[in-house]
């Protein structure tokens, strides 16, 4: 069965801004001179460790919440294979790198519509691990088949390279062109905000840049859309589904900036994600049958309001200078080197243009000029962050308890474990998860226990289980929802999973009664 008890919510929206601590919001809050959307949902405090560190990555954390179980580091929708915290629910030993399901495959199998909005490109940890099941955030090559063949109604952010071939400018070596794979099951493919505002198609992917999006400050409107317009479209598009509908949406690079140090890109990202989180609870209040869950994955960066150059004077730092140096500022420290001419001639005048400052000293202006390409972000956010008195204590994630943000029929509240956020969630929606991992991922010789069975590797990039029984002859490519059965295509409703380190291949429990 399905559920365990009566759906509380009709619709679920998950809204994640990545690496989004306490300091992050504070600080966009006063930036931008007035409240944020998030602010009327506090509702509680997310735990954000892993199964292995009390610092998690954004892998297992937002494997955690979409699944209901704490994970390892790398892992996207697969059970964790160690357990070291204290408090971490253990798993069963044959459980060790088992897909999981998640709440976003349950409520397509709950007949609810689907959608997944990020500003990475989709391939990234957190969409990912809602939406495919391999041990590496980095495979973006089968987590983006998986993704598309999840047949997930709407998808909105950036990662187009990653659908095509090589030789079509992308990035696959299997060769599969997985945009054409998308028109032929029927989907409209739009690529920049005008298309997006104009399709009334109901089964819709949004690919607006070929890896990650701009960060919002940097953005050209013409052709990528904000966060927030994502949303709405995504939300238009999703509610017309009489079932209702899962929707979620990160907020991907609030964590970039803040591995930077950069709180202008902080500023733009936490401020682009609470637009978003306005336009989900906008909805929910008209809808009344929609509950909103928000939160961040871990904090990042360790950022303070207040550095060490306030020890001695922090209680009488105004305002002025602490938010002036960074209402300065025009672009974040990456969209500042894209104005940057080749040969760094330009500082000087990019940088007060653009960043707000006009008094760079020399030795900061050599370091400018030394920065790797790709990473003036690390090296001018440090700048701005000194003349604002905004403290960092690393490049890397934080462990500290966040916020929980939540509005609507079965809305969360305390303190809870970011593996609990999906086991909530599963239950607003009517949905038991432990039914849903036996109806999603069985071991395909558990499945077909009396076919005969081989692995067909004779395409090495495009690997199929072969099942032979009773004069049916059925082909399972790996990383698909596909189903051939003497020729016949048929989709499954989940995709089909190897579980490389285990050596097992998983089946949707209705691949079997389509064999029978
Ligand atoms: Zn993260």
């Amino acid at each position: 069965m399905p559920a365990e008890a009566a759906a509380t919510a009709k619709n679920v929206i998950i809204l994640v801004g990545d690496g989004m601590g306490a300091s992050h919001t504070t600080l966009a809050r006063w930036y931008k001179g007035g409240p944020l959307a998030l602010d009327e949902m506090v509702s509680g405090a997310v735990r954000t460790y892993s199964a292995e560190s009390l610092i998690t990555d954004s892998a297992p954390a937002a494997t955690a919440f979409a699944t209901g179980y704490k994970s390892n580091d790398k892992f996207i929708g697969i059970a964790a294979a160690s357990v070291t915290v204290p408090g971490a629910a253990s798993l069963n030993a044959g459980d060790q790198y088992r897909p999981l399901a998640t709440v976003l495959e349950g409520a397509k199998l709950l007949g609810k519509a689907t959608g997944l909005v990020a500003t990475s490109n989709l391939q990234h940890a957190t969409p990912a691990a809602f939406s495919s099941h391999w041990h590496s955030r980095s495979n973006y090559e089968e987590i983006g088949k998986q993704q598309v063949y999840e047949q997930i109604d709407v998808a909105f952010g950036g990662g187009k390279k990653y659908l095509l071939p090589k030789e079509q400018g992308g990035t696959r070596k299997d060769g599969l062109n997985l945009l054409d794979e998308l028109k032929n099951m029927g989907y409209t493919i739009v690529s920049n905000t005008q298309e997006l505002l104009q399709t009334k198609a109901s089964k819709v992917w949004g690919l607006f840049a070929d890896d990650a999006m701009a960060y919002d400050f940097d953005r050209d409107p013409a052709k990528e859309p904000s966060l927030a317009q994502m949303t709405r479209k995504a939300i238009e598009i999703l509610s017309q589904d009489p079932d209702g509908f899962f929707l979620f949406v990160e907020g991907s690079e609030i964590d970039w900036a803040s591995h930077a140090n950069d709180p202008v890109g902080v500023i733009s990202e936490t401020l682009a994600f609470d637009a978003a989180v306005k336009e989900a609870l906008d909805f929910a209040k008209k809808d009344g049958q929609t509950l909103v869950v928000a939160f961040t994955d871990h904090g990042n960066g360790g950022m303070s309001i207040g550095n060490k150059a306030s020890d001695n004077t922090y209680s009488k730092l105004s305002f002025e200078q602490v938010i002036e140096p960074l209402r300065k500022a025009r672009l974040t420290g990456q969209g500042v080197e894209a104005r940057l001419n080749a040969d760094r001639s330009n500082i000087v005048e990019v940088m007060a243009r653009y960043y707000g400052i006009s008094d760079l000293t020399e030795e900061e202006i050599a370091a400018i000029r030394q920065a790797k390409p790709g990473s003036l972000n690390y090296v001018i956010g440090p700048m701005i962050s000194k003349r604002a008195y905004i403290g960092w204590t690393t490049n890397g994630h934080t462990g500290e308890d966040v916020f929980l943000y939540s509005y609507g029929p079965g809305k969360l509240t305390g303190t809870v474990e970011n593996a609990e956020i999906a086991r909530k969630v599963a239950a607003a929606m009517g949905l038991d998860l432990t039914w849903l991992n036996k109806e999603l991922f069985i071991p395909v010789r558990q499945a077909f226990k009396d076919a005969a069975i081989t692995w067909d590797n004779s395409n090495p990039n495009l690997p199929k289980v072969i099942i032979e029984r009773g004069g049916k002859r059925a082909e399972l490519p790996v990383g698909t929802n596909l189903m051939r059965i003497n020729g016949q295509k048929h989709y499954l409703p989940g995709v089909i999973v190897y579980s490389e380190p285990k050596g097992v291949t998983y089946v949707p429990r209705a691949a079997t009664e389509l064999l029978n």
